[in-house]
């Protein structure tokens, strides 16, 4: 069983926060660009060496920006190259304000079963300062089209943490969007990334960072509230209710393949093989513009690999399973990594930041909130 990622790197514009590789090219380029996806998919579907596709992830960038006709072709060109599961699980990354009811009638042909969405917050104030493109009414309007049109499984993202935001701006975001009857939230602290418009915005001190202890304050809040509304919180960021639990994000956390197609998409053999298709759409497309679809005569599309020294792959091991809430299996860890493990986490073992739960080292919830120094005080 594994999973396969598609990143479509076009948005309309581009939100003063994200470093996601994207473009703002324009429908010449979105068709070409398909056009090497498929080359690429029929070039590289042994890369996993099995056949069940479990979950299958189209993100970005901005997916729903794709003509239907262009989000048809590609899905035709998985089911012609990969036996998708017949309860996979089918996502689609949507921009709230393009989740019109005759997209949503165009997705009814096509095995998209979920849809996670960038809502970001309900304060139209902090949309437009994020330079998003939508307000909080797409959002509301967005998730009831798509119950409407039978799409029930909507996770969507928020941000807390915000310049301004205050604590009643959270809690009302975090009850509006469990009170949309969704399965699944993602929140995620703002985070200034190198580069980005924002992060040279505090660079000039245009902008303060949040207080921490006001951080710290909005995902406490966050866990009471989504516990409360029987969600399980079975990863850092993440939130579900009882069997909605995101299969392909839960691939990353547990060591399972998966196939990463498109410009700046990654790979996981598995093994200790990862592969990075170099974030370049030009170069990406150009590998076979001219080469017909025949995996013999296709070219590789430019890419990294980074084969994993074994203290390389205990600390992924870590850090990927201490994010979530089952922990690390020390069972699973040879008896010196084990031993490794446990002396390194005894400091936080004693604050009771980490706990060991039937053979599982895991976070508590005051060691979530410090999870990255834990983490790095766990890894080689
Ligand atoms: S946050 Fe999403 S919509 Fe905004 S620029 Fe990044 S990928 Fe595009």
């Amino acid at each position: 069983m594994y999973s396969i990622y598609i990143h479509i790197p076009f948005c309309r514009s581009r939100c003063i926060y994200c470093d996601f590789y994207s473009t703002t090219l324009g429908r010449d380029t979105m068709i070409a660009y398909v056009r090497a996806l498929e080359k690429e998919m029929c070039r590289r579907r042994h890369y996993i060496k099995c056949t069940r596709v479990h979950s299958l992830y189209i993100g970005g960038g901005t997916p729903s920006l794709l003509p239907l006709d262009v989000l048809e072709g590609i899905l035709s060109s998985v089911g012609q190259y990969f036996e998708l599961d017949a309860d996979a699980e089918v996502t689609i990354e949507a921009n709230p304000d393009d989740v019109t009811p005759e997209w949503l009638d165009g997705l009814s042909h096509t095995p998209v079963n979920r849809i996670s969405m960038g809502a970001q917050t309900f304060n139209d104030r902090l949309l437009r300062f994020l330079s998003r493109r939508h307000d909080a009414s797409q959002t509301v309007k967005a998730v009831e089209a798509c119950k409407e049109a039978g799409i029930t499984n909507i996770s969507l993202d928020l941000i807390y943490g915000l310049p301004g935001q205050t604590m009643n701006d959270w809690q009302s975001d975090v009850e509006q969007a469990i009170s949309l009857g969704i399965t699944h939230l993602s929140a995620y602290a703002l985070s200034y990334e190198e580069g980005t418009p924002l992060d040279k915005m505090l660079r000039r001190g245009d902008v303060e960072e949040a207080d921490e202890e006001l951080s710290r304050q909005m995902y406490n809040h966050l866990i009471a509230a989504t516990r409360q509304a029987g969600f399980l919180h079975y990863e850092i960021s993440n939130f579900a209710l009882p069997g909605f639990h995101s299969r392909h994000n839960s691939s990353y956390w547990q060591g399972i393949p998966y196939l990463g197609l498109g410009a700046g998409a990654h790979s996981y053999d598995g093994f200790r093989s990862r592969r990075a298709n170099l974030p370049d759409i030009k170069a990406y497309i150009a590998a076979n513009s001219n080469v017909p679809n025949d995996e013999r005569l296709l070219n590789d599309v430019p890419h990294e690999v980074e084969v994993l020294s074994d203290a390389e792959f205990y600390d992924e091991f870590v850090m990927t399973r201490l994010r979530t809430s089952n922990g690390i299996p020390l069972d699973e860890l040879s008896d010196d990594d084990r031993s490794y493990c446990l002396k390194q986490a005894e400091p936080h073992l004693a604050k009771h930041l980490l706990e060991v739960h039937n053979g599982h080292l895991c976070l508590t919830q005051e060691g979530i909130f410090t999870s990255n120094d834990i983490i790095s005080d766990l890894m080689k």
